[in-house]
């Protein structure tokens, strides 16, 4: 039976070697030794596949222009998950990107039924200020509100022209009790990622989009009509970077609407601690039997966190893994630690939030 992904679902997907097999996407790992100072996300399989990054590649080698697309949709709170996405763009963003930076409203409004208003609040306030906080300069990005696109929205227009239905079933699996802004959206996901390469917004040239698998999708949709509208707009097809999605502290998926599923940027030391410590982990049942046999981090959501955020030094994270597996360590010497490496962290982070708010608002201002 084939894989279906689904952009708007909860589910993790469980076997990325099967996904990739069926959707065609390469190891990522496999271009590693061409990437100038490739980041820990990269040497550390976050980021585990691609498709057609060569492309994105060599105009990084050769100093060429190319372009980074990105979406975020404000409809919750931020999470230390949603940071991997920005330590991609800082990335790319040392590497001479052209940056383009959608705030995904229209997908809001019809997906969660977040009103305008509310979008654009918490885009300014909980995003776009976290972003600059984390490092990302906002004044090299070129940030839209998807609602107040012209560009954006009359492309999806076009480019629908050569979209049929059964295609959109096909893909999303839409049904007879699905609204018509839910269909429609995914053309407008589409215009996002290929509008930068319309004249006025620099023309064609190599552009990728780092995702999580359960976007795909929308990218292999974008590669298809690229490829149809050549003629008309001369699109190279997007290309795209898929990373693992940082599993939630219970085990599921990490969610904003589930607090106890992730460590937000805003949460207090007292709510990281509480987090951390009811987290799930890869230990025995008792510390007598984790001394004996050892922990399996493998398995252990706090090991994640050392591993996508809290412990960039490899070194300093192998010296956990093998603490672990050898019982030397247990797991509530362990959470203190991640505890305490979190709470640093987000104490430094608040500072330069507070800080970038105001920069996030005055620049919101200004935006089309
Ligand atoms: Fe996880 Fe640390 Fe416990 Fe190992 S010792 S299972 S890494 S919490």
């Amino acid at each position: 039976m084939p894989i279906r992904i689904d952009p708007w679902g909860a589910a993790i997907p469980e076997n990325y070697t099967r996904l990739m097999k069926e959707f065609g996407i390469e190891p990522f790992e496999k271009l590693l030794p061409r990437i100038p100072d490739p980041n820990h996300l990269m040497q550390r399989k976050i980021i585990f596949g691609h498709r057609d990054f060569k492309r994105v590649l060599n105009a990084i080698v050769r100093g060429e222009k190319f372009v980074v697309m990105t979406g975020l949709m404000p409809s919750g709170r931020m999470h230390v998950g949603h940071k991997l996405v920005i330590d991609q763009l800082i990335w790319y963003q040392g590497h001479g990107a052209d940056i383009f930076l959608c705030v995904a409203d229209l997908e809001a409004y019809s997906a969660r039924g977040v009103s305008f208003e509310d979008s654009k609040k918490l885009a300014v306030e909980e995003y776009l200020a976290n972003y600059q906080a984390l490092g990302l300069d906002l004044e090299r990005c070129h940030i839209y509100f998807q609602s107040r696109s012209d560009a954006v929205r009359h492309l999806a227009f076009v480019l629908s022209k050569r979209v049929n239905f059964s295609e959109m079933r096909a893909i999303y699996g839409f049904a007879g009790e699905s609204n018509i802004s839910h269909i429609f959206y995914p053309m407008i996901d589409v215009a996002d990622i290929l509008h930068p390469q319309l004249e006025e917004f620099g023309g064609p040239r190599p552009t990728v989009v780092p995702v999580g698998i359960d976007q795909d999708p929308h990218l292999r949709l974008a590669r298809d009509i690229a490829a149809r509208f050549q003629k008309e707009f001369n699109f190279l097809l997007p290309s795209s970077t898929y990373h693992r999605l940082l599993p939630g502290l219970m085990g599921e998926k990490m969610s904003s609407s589930k607090p106890e599923t992730a460590v937000f940027l805003t949460d207090t030391d007292e709510e990281i601690r509480r987090k951390i410590k009811d987290a799930f982990t890869g230990g025995r049942p008792t510390a007598a039997e984790q001394r004996k046999y050892g922990g399996d981090p493998s398995k252990c959501r706090v090991y994640e966190l050392y591993v996508y955020h809290l412990l960039p030094d490899d070194e300093k994270l192998l010296e956990v893994r093998e603490l672990c597996k050898s019982g030397k360590m247990i797991c509530g010497e362990c959470k203190d630690r991640a505890i305490s490496l979190m709470c640093g962290f987000l104490k430094e982070h608040r500072a330069k939030y507070k800080r970038a708010v105001q920069n996030a608002k005055r620049l919101a201002e200004k935006l089309s």
